[in-house]
């Protein structure tokens, strides 16, 4: 025999006798180990998940004394005929297998005994590897020397896998049935017997036909092998078994799994009660909100979404929402979408104006939006705006309001990106684990990956006055270890916060880019901001009235684009709805400005100090100090209106003269599309003049029909319909006579 050969077999048998000495004793084996069983409460004490077992421990342990005979039946012809017979591994098994795999060319048996499986179980082996497969038989033969059959049948079903993080016969009997298992009727033993082979593919939950056809192959192999006579298996084929609803033990799903995984980092093991800041009310009508909006959105190639609400001043979780459905594998249901990482669109700007207001910009700096390559780390990059449209000159509030992207880079490259990923890092975005070099300025177009519970939790810093504060999703515990530590940080100023705040909730500002009539319009008053991902990936609704914080994304987990859904029509009209029901009772106010902000009349086009020659002026705010110290230069006695790129100036300036009225929304030869998707309450267009004259009113019409009649500012809405329309205002002053403007035609397409 060659020497390799010789070292190789002792290798083996070296090997083999190791494991049977490192193997558990029998004494080991049999002193099993309990948990306490825990139960997951909201803030109200509704019980929202019992956890009875885990992989290495139950709270139910149960002796075979105390089963059901059917259940040892059932199981046993399940999953083993011969196990009385072998001693651990069953060659003719594993012959049968192995035909029945390579006559299906995959692997559909396993040809695994019930001790093979314990030995399996108690491993924590990954079931269809073959370095495992022999170590198993190894186990099993072992555990065949130690212990009686009895011993191993009682063992492995304390430790076999019921499926939905089960396990253990006790608990599972208990989760599915609510009953001990040793009331288990025949067809009740048989519809779990099935389920360890394969707890996935078997869930009865997900896959109810699936358990049924294997429960009715288990009765026939019972009649088959004599332990049911004919009578028995007509009356058990058709006898139903009431599987507990799975909303009865699984409120809330993605949360108590995050808390689950929560408590095993932390080694919390002597916990029984535990209450969670989950409102489970709230938390089904959110749900509810998520699938009738999802199912709004299905033509859009929209699976899925999710959510998060927390409590504004303490930062609670009430709400958290994976998944329109948890239970759903064809949409991947059980993947957390509150956790997962996703591009976040334009919902990062915030931060970005944020750090441009730290550093003596104010909301009526003028930013350009204009076509621009930017040099970034990652190579020349040019940015464009979602509309594909240059808006020249405009102010910061108006630039982040309307989340424009051309401004976003140009103020990003002026303070660097590490300035913004530094802020971030501060904001909770533990996500953003690259360098500002690998970002650059798309950074705060979104190009990392952030998660929907970071970015919504990060808002907290505008939400709290420039202070960022965890979140916190525990109340109490029966436990000494458990405390709860949070103390909130100052990242920014306050008046910094509060201008951010202004802007997201200035409905005007953000009109030229989302019209008056958007979803993110709420009837009080709510800071808001979308975002959507490259390729319509990725739809984000973060925002946040004095009372609450919402966070909303909306998706497919595979990846797969939408089509065409932007946070207006997609995740916006779902954080509506979401800002709607949490209102109802109460109506969100304003927050009180900081002592250090002051307010000034500007020019709405040069963002100096309003001059009387200022034809269009706002109410701007401005952190002390900051505000504008000369009054504007682009409207002076000598030059009324020239010399300013701003398109609303151009269209007066050339045209007011000969009428006197003029339509200034919208242009002639604007072309509008009805988005299919959005709400039709929402796809209006707001008609809007210029005037010199003194107006009592002004009449609109639309191809030659009045559609109304609108006083001071003169504004109406119309909603779109498609075609080509011809509109005109007819002004009524104050001697008497009437004015007309120069017709406007638009397109509608449908
Ligand atoms: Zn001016």
């Amino acid at each position: 025999m060659p020497e390799r050969k010789i070292v190789f077999i002792s290798f083996i048998l070296s090997s083999c006798a190791a494991i049977f000495f490192i193997l558990p004793t029998r004494r080991q084996l049999l002193g099993h180990s309990e948990m306490t069983s825990l139960q997951i409460l909201d803030r109200n004490n509704v019980i929202l998940r019992e956890v009875l077992s885990s992989k290495d421990a139950t709270s139910r342990y149960c002796t075979l004394d105390r089963m059901s005979p059917w259940l040892v039946e059932a199981t046993i012809i399940s999953e083993d005929k011969r196990f009385y017979l072998h001693k651990g591994i069953d060659p003719l098994a594993i012959l049968r297998s192995l035909i029945q795999n390579l006559s299906a060319g995959r692997i559909v048996s396993g040809g695994s005994t019930i001790t093979q499986q314990l030995a399996r179980n108690l491993l924590n082996s990954p079931s269809r590897n073959f370095v495992y497969k022999i170590l198993e038989a190894f186990v099993a033969i072992n555990l065949e020397l130690k212990l009686s059959k009895k011993e191993i049948l009682e063992l492995y079903f304390n430790y076999a896998p019921y499926g939905n993080q089960t396990y253990g016969i006790e608990a599972a009997a208990y989760l599915y049935l609510r009953k001990p298992a040793c009331d288990l009727s025949l067809a009740e033993a048989a519809l779990l017997a099935g389920i360890p082979q394969a707890p996935s593919f078997y869930n009865p939950y997900r896959y109810p036909e699936r358990i049924k056809e294997r429960q009715q192959e288990i009765f026939r192999a019972l009649l088959d092998h004599g332990i049911i006579d004919s009578t028995q298996y007509k009356n058990v084929q058709n006898q139903p078994v009431n599987v507990v609803a799975k909303e009865k033990n699984f409120l809330a799903p993605h949360f108590c799994e995050h808390i689950i995984s929560y408590l095993d980092k932390k080694s919390f093991h002597k916990i029984s009660t535990l209450k969670t800041t989950l409102d489970s009310h709230l938390q089904k009508e959110i749900e509810q909100i998520l699938k009738n909006n999802i199912d709004r959105l299905t033509d859009a190639n929209v699976t899925n979404a999710a959510v998060v609400v927390l409590e504004n001043h303490t930062m609670e979780v009430l709400a958290y929402v994976g998944s329109v459905d948890f239970f759903d594998p064809d949409i991947d249901g059980e993947v957390d979408g509150v956790r997962s990482l996703r591009q976040p669109g334009s919902a990062l700007k915030p931060f970005t104006y944020a750090l441009a207001l730290e550093n003596q910009c104010t909301a009526a700096t003028l930013i350009p939006d204009m076509p621009s390559f930017e040099n970034t780390y990652g190579g020349d990059y040019m940015p464009r705006n979602y509309d594909e449209k240059y808006h020249g000159m405009v102010r910061l509030r108006n630039a982040l309001a309307c989340s424009y992207n051309i401004p976003a880079v140009r103020v990003c490259g002026d303070y660097g990106p590490e300035m913004l990923l530094e802020l971030c890092h501060d904001a909770g975005f533990k996500s953003l684990d690259k360098s500002a070099i690998y970002y650059g300025v798309g950074l705060t177009l979104g190009n990392g990956e952030v998660t929907l519970l970071e970015l919504t939790r990060a808002y907290s810093v505008f939400a709290h006055y420039g202070r960022y504060l965890q979140e916190q999703f525990l109340l109490d515990a029966d436990t000494a270890d458990f405390k709860i530590l949070r103390k909130p940080r100052k990242l920014i100023e306050p008046e910094t916060a509060y201008i951010i705040m202004d802007i997201l909730s200035d409905n005007n500002a953000r009109s030229p880019a989302f019209g008056l009539y958007s979803p993110l319009n709420l009837p009080f008053f709510c800071a808001v901001k979308t975002g959507t991902s490259k390729d319509f990936k990725d739809n984000w609704c973060v925002g946040f009235t004095d009372k609450y914080l919402v966070g909303v994304w909306v998706g497919n987990f595979d990846g797969s684009p939408m089509h065409h859904v932007s946070g207006i029509t997609g995740a916006g009209p779902i954080f509506r709805d979401i800002m709607l029901l949490l209102h109802r009772t109460a109506l969100s106010i304003k927050y009180p400005k900081p002592d250090k902000l002051l307010t000034s009349i500007i020019c709405a086009e040069s963002g100096e100090l309003a001059s009387p020659y200022c034809d269009n002026t706002i109410v701007e705010i401005f952190t002390k100090g900051t505000e504008p110290t000369v009054i504007c230069r682009h409207h002076t006695s000598a030059a009324p209106l020239l010399g300013f790129p701003c398109k609303d100036h151009a269209v007066y300036h050339d045209q007011h003269e000969p009428t006197g009225i003029v339509i200034s929304f919208p242009d002639d030869g604007d072309i509008f599309k009805i988005d299919p998707i959005l709400r039709s309450e929402y796809q209006v267009l707001t008609f809007q003049i210029l005037t010199t004259y003194p107006l009592i009113d002004i009449s609109w019409s639309v191809n030659d029909s009045i559609i109304g009649t609108a006083y001071e500012p003169y504004k109406i809405t119309w909603q779109l319909s498609p075609g080509k329309h011809r509109i005109l205002a007819c002004g009524l002053t104050a001697d008497g006579r009437t004015v007309m403007s120069p017709p406007v035609s638009i397109l509608v397409l449908k």
